[in-house]
């Protein structure tokens, strides 16, 4: 028996579907997930010994690759003078003020431990500023799992057919609006309906939980202005899309400012810690200057912020992003040939360091054309690159990333291994 197969059987005994988080489980695609035993650059090794080129890159954080030396030197530094205070230190303040400078629209910020925590103390600010309950999010986008977030959502919710998670009181799921992505007219309605009631809009600025799906400019335009006209706020979860889509997250690509920003994964460089952000008028209702209650034991914990300092000063040098991107897009645009010599029905397209891949004639533009890609070619696509040396997210409905490790090298062994796979497709 493999070291993969032993261990998913072990940790089956004593971990609920022996993963510590649903889509790591290769529920959808079937298999053994693989257990990782080390992580360098652009590659993951596997406890069999296996190496994989990962697309993965720990659901987005890993925009630097694995075990980048300015992130393990400046995390090993911090973890010298000790792990955790649960007092202020220096280091938190400098992640504040880099964060600030990068993304105009955050004013302050506060340092979270996870992307839930941000989603989920955000919106909590953002009704304890209005004074109202309603919540508008769209299907398919995917905040965390925090209860008004998990109702029509994506992410692992979607790749495991239960959008609406069991557990959530009826009357917490009650105040959250759940709208199609894109859809203009749908958002006019609701404002002009109950728009009185309504405390925010949460939205990923570009989707990236039901596969990778972007925002038409009038979507975009329209949560801002009918956010404004309504008294309500717009939170960006930029969880995903932060410091991944470019040097000033999506909200630098779209021109818009949101009231409040959440980041997670990138800001954290592989650590456990994210952050919430925007307007100071609105952040000074949070405890202890307001009224509304936030808090955590490890909140800026000095170790994950050094990790978050040094992948944020890295992804700043010269040409980072435009490396990154043109590199992605070298990604997508190969592997579109690979499929196109083989007639097979596969569209793609990337920003930033971010992809999609699809099994469908045209790139998809919401939720419901995403559910019509073919869930069985995906399968045996992803399948096959696994068995190649490839590692794509075990679901249909998740992004895929590139990091900066992923050089030509790379990208030429992954669209040898396309053709193969595109090849037992056909
Ligand atoms: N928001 C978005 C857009 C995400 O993609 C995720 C996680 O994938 C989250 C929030 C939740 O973050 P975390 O898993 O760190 O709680």
């Amino acid at each position: 028996m493999s070291h993969n197969n032993a261990l998913f059987a072990r940790a089956r005994h004593h971990i609920p579907g022996g993963v510590n988080s649903p889509v790591r489980a290769f529920g959808s695609v079937g298999g053994t997930p693989r257990f990782f035993a080390r992580g360098e650059g652009a590659y993951v090794w596997d406890v069999d010994g296996q190496r994989y080129i990962d697309y993965v890159g720990s659901w987005g954080p890993l925009i630097l690759g694995h075990a980048h030396p300015a992130v393990l030197e400046a995390v090993m530094r911090a973890a010298r003078n000790g792990l955790s205070f649960g007092a202020p230190t220096a280091a938190e303040v400098d992640l504040a003020d880099l964060l600030c400078e990068r993304v105009p629209s955050m004013q302050q910020v506060r340092l979270v431990s996870s992307g839930t925590e941000a989603t989920m103390s955000a919106i909590r600010l953002a009704r304890g500023h209005t004074g109202r309950d309603k919540l508008v999010k769209f299907e398919g986008c995917y905040h965390g799992h925090a209860d008004s977030l998990l109702v029509k959502a994506g992410s692992g919710l979607l790749t495991f057919g239960n959008p609406s998670s069991a557990g959530v009181p009826a009357a917490v799921a009650a105040d959250t609006i759940v709208l199609p992505y894109n859809d203009v007219a749908a958002l006019e309605t609701v404002f002009h309906e109950q728009g009185d009631q309504i405390a925010a809009i949460i939205v990923e600025p570009i989707a990236g939980n039901m596969n990778l799906i972007q925002p038409s400019p009038a979507f975009i335009t329209a949560m801002r202005t009918l956010t404004e006209a309504h008294g309500a706020l717009l939170i960006y979860d930029e969880v995903m899309t932060g410091f991944r889509v470019g040097p000033q997250c999506a909200q630098g690509l779209h021109g818009v400012s949101p009231d409040l920003t959440c980041l997670g994964k990138v800001v954290g460089g592989g650590m456990p810690l994210a952050a919430f952000g925007g307007r100071a008028d609105v952040m000074a209702k949070l405890a202890p200057l307001g009224p509304v209650y936030q808090a955590g034991t490890l909140s800026g914990n000095p170790v994950a912020v050094a990790a978050g300092i040094a992948t944020l000063q890295e992804i700043d040098g010269p040409g980072f992003f435009e490396n990154l991107e043109q590199q992605t897009a070298n990604l997508v645009e190969g592997l579109r040939k690979e499929a196109a010599k083989q007639s097979v029905s596969f569209c793609t397209q990337s920003i930033g360091g971010m992809f999609g891949i699809y099994f469908s004639k045209a790139i998809p533009t919401g939720f419901a054309e995403v559910m019509t890609s073919d869930r069985d070619n995906f399968n045996l696509f992803f399948h096959a690159m696994l068995e190649q040396g490839i590692y794509l997210a075990p679901s249909a409905f998740e992004a895929g990333f590139v990091s900066a490790c992923h050089g030509s090298a790379e990208l030429e062994t992954t669209f040898v291994a396309a053709r193969r796979a595109f090849n037992q497709i056909q």
